[in-house]
């Protein structure tokens, strides 16, 4: 689309870097500039965007609590000839991100929607990481709650699969541990991960190898920076009788097979956790409440 061809009305949906300038492209500043109004995640974020490439659009705000609300304000200025771009923060508006609900109440109201594709976190690492990309799942990010979150996982990992399949999860630097930690009790230690961390920015890092050392290498760390796409190749086939994978990544020992052990060994149930803990580079809590679920389990 040359720059002097005018936007069409329509909803566009726009992707943005994800930390890199340079990955916005060509279309995408025409669209920005063109467009009469740029819908935002977060204005202020934008902005900056904005300024850099010395684009004077004006913004309004467009984030989860108010996107149906806006969406009938927005479709309505389209459907009076106007040019809608949207954005959020980073990468592609829809993933992970406001823009979805937009976007279908766009097309119920047979308004034109048209994608301006760029930066996407997911298909960056996905590239990347050396898992193969046949079949893979986007899963978006786990949730917060840890039981709620070890619940999903299981669910993940108790679907048989016909082909290897790469899931990919969003995660945050001060969840990434326990996700980690998770995934190794269940899948086990074994199991074959990718974490991609600050793709595209100055300091953009792929940890690649058993998900157990990955874990170990960021718990080793001072401090963990920075955003994660996290990636697993699930394996061929279905887990055993007990929900293990002890045919294709072999389980991690239960925790209350250890707890057992140490207790043989004189210590008390709290103080064989804390040795755990200590060994495993676990929190003592999150081992107590995988001891508690693996009674649960049994009984
Ligand atoms: N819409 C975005 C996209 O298309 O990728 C995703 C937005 S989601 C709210 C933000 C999450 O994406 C982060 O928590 C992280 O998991 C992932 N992410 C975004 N930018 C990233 C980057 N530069 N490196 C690694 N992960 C990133």
């Amino acid at each position: 689309m040359p720059e002097d061809t005018p936007l069409a009305p329509g909803l566009y949906l726009v992707a943005t870097p994800i930390g890199n300038l340079g990955d916005i492209t060509l279309r995408a500043l025409d669209v920005l500039r063109q467009a009469d109004r740029i819908a935002c995640e977060d204005t202020r974020q934008t902005q900056k965007l904005l300024n850099h490439f010395e684009i004077t659009t004006p913004t309004v705000s467009c984030h989860e609590h108010n996107e149906r609300h806006r969406a009938t304000e927005l479709i309505e200025a389209i459907k009076a000839g106007g040019r809608v771009a949207v954005v959020s923060d980073a990468g592609m508006p829809g993933i992970s991100d406001p823009g979805s609900v937009l976007a279908a109440e766009a097309i119920a109201a047979g308004v034109p929607v048209i994608p301006i594709p760029g930066a996407n976190a997911a298909l960056s690492a996905l590239i990347a990481s050396g898992l193969p990309t046949a079949e893979f799942v986007f899963l978006g990010f786990l949730p917060e709650k840890a039981g709620a979150r070890r619940t999903r996982i299981e669910e993940l990992a108790a679907q048989p699969r016909a082909a290897a399949q790469t899931l990919i999860f969003y995660e945050a630097p001060h969840r990434i541990l326990e996700t980690l930690s998770d995934i190794e009790s269940v899948w086990g230690p074994a199991l074959h991960a990718v974490a991609a961390r600050e793709l595209t920015k100055l300091h953009e890092e792929f940890l690649r190898g058993p998900v157990a050392d990955i874990r170990k290498n960021l718990a080793a760390r001072d401090r963990i920076r920075g955003e994660f796409v996290l990636l697993i190749e699930a394996p061929v086939g279905a887990p055993g009788p007990e929900g293990t994978w002890e045919g294709s990544a072999p389980a991690r020992e239960s925790i209350s097979t250890r707890v057992a052990r140490l207790q043989a060994e004189g210590l008390d149930e709290m103080d064989a956790l804390k040795r755990l803990a200590r060994e495993l580079g676990q929190s003592k809590s999150e081992l107590y409440r995988e001891l508690q679920r693996e009674r649960a389990k049994r009984k």
